[in-house]
């Protein structure tokens, strides 16, 4: 797989890491123990198109926010994390 950093350009997958679900929310400090227990352990593995945060850890060391399909390995959008951060984490074209 060729992963496009928004900084470095087209590189091998190998000098990214894939660290998860994109899409996580912490819940407030004050929330049950089960939204924490939710929070920390458990995650969907869906089929199909996802928003996953990677970390080009052998190039840029940038985070990034990766909109890839789980099934055919193809690619949508990568965009730095702080982009999303700043939009508030939701959709970035
Ligand atoms: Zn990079």
């Amino acid at each position: 797989m060729r992963i496009n950093c928004p900084h470095c350009g087209v590189r091998g997958a190998e000098e990214f890491a894939y660290h998860g679900d994109a899409t996580l929310r912490r819940p407030a400090a004050d929330a049950a123990p089960e939204a924490w227990a939710d929070y920390v352990y458990l995650r969907d593995n869906p089929a199909g198109r996802q928003r996953e945060l990677w970390y080009h850890a052998a190039g840029c060391h940038a985070w990034l926010v990766m909109e890839r399909d789980t099934r055919t390995h193809e690619i949508f959008s990568v965009t730095p994390a702080r982009d999303v951060a700043l939009a508030g984490g939701g959709d970035v074209a």
